[in-house]
């Protein structure tokens, strides 16, 4: 497995929408050898999430990470192929979010917070799971990148637009 490099905002691989993957490529030996480098690279830079666009790979294939007991050690990554996201309720929820591709900013952003996510997994086969709350943001989040949209395109004012160091001062009371 290898780490990543990863595309940081301003980079045109961001901001192409990524091909449709034909479910016969996801057995491939490349195909599931960028599923496992996602995997590494995502974990060795502490992301919650990772777009293969981010990787400069423009197809639709995304990791999207669930946080069980809110420990990063038992931190769940569900490979995502070709997904298509619904929502399951009418409610939305505001919180910050930050981005491998956007080192060190922070901002807030409005999501939905429940949703359906339909896909076909890293086996191929096809999966439908609910999300609610910070998963649910962190799966928009990392569908968004497919579609080469990046989370400052979603605030409503950059009012909230801060850096890392600054939102850990300010912003939460950790
Ligand atoms: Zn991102």
């Amino acid at each position: 497995m290898s780490i990543l490099k990863v595309a940081l905002m301003g980079h045109p691989a961001l901001r192409q929408v990524a091909r449709k993957v034909d479910p016969a490529e996801i057995k491939t030996s490349v195909f599931q050898k960028l599923v496992d480098d996602m995997i590494e690279t995502m974990r060795e830079y502490d992301g919650i999430g990772l777009a293969a666009p981010q990787v400069h790979e423009s197809v639709r294939l995304a990791l999207i990470g669930i946080q069980d007991g809110g420990d990063d050690r038992t931190l769940r990554i569900l490979p995502v192929v070709n997904p298509v996201v619904k929502p399951t309720g009418k409610s939305t929820a505001e919180d910050w979010e930050g981005c491998l591709s956007l080192p060190r900013l922070r901002g807030r952003v409005v999501r939905l917070d429940k949703i359906s996510v339909k896909a076909l997994d890293r086996r191929g086969n096809r999966v439908e799971f609910d999300l609610e709350g910070y998963p649910a943001r962190v799966a928009q989040h990392e569908i968004d990148h497919l579609d080469g949209v990046l989370f400052v395109d979603r605030m409503k004012s950059f009012e909230t637009l801060c850096f890392l160091d600054e939102y850990s001062k300010y912003w939460t009371d950790d």
